[in-house]
């Protein structure tokens, strides 16, 4: 859900605001002023920092997951061999 950042051209007052089509205009919870100017969307932000952490946390992921994988082929390898030694 977008909520944008909004400040009050009347009393500089910064506030977030969620918009949903059914939303009205936002108005200033301070002084009830409609003539706010959208800022930077916040979610845009914080959803960057997420997907970058995400990735972060998948590359961790694949890292570990690589590495037990690597670790099961070892032990299959061996255990083929050793089946071979006989
Ligand atoms: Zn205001």
């Amino acid at each position: 859900m977008p909520i944008f950042e909004y400040r009050c051209a009347a009393c500089d007052e910064e506030f977030e605001y969620l918009v949903l089509k059914s939303s009205a205009a936002p108005v200033c919870p301070t002084c009830g002023s409609v003539r706010v100017e959208k800022l930077m969307s916040i979610p845009t932000v914080s959803s960057d920092q997420t997907r970058g952490r995400a990735k972060r946390d998948i590359r961790a992921r694949n890292r570990a997951l690589r590495k037990d994988h690597a670790h099961e082929e070892v032990k299959r390898i061996e255990t083929h061999a050793k089946d071979h030694e006989d």
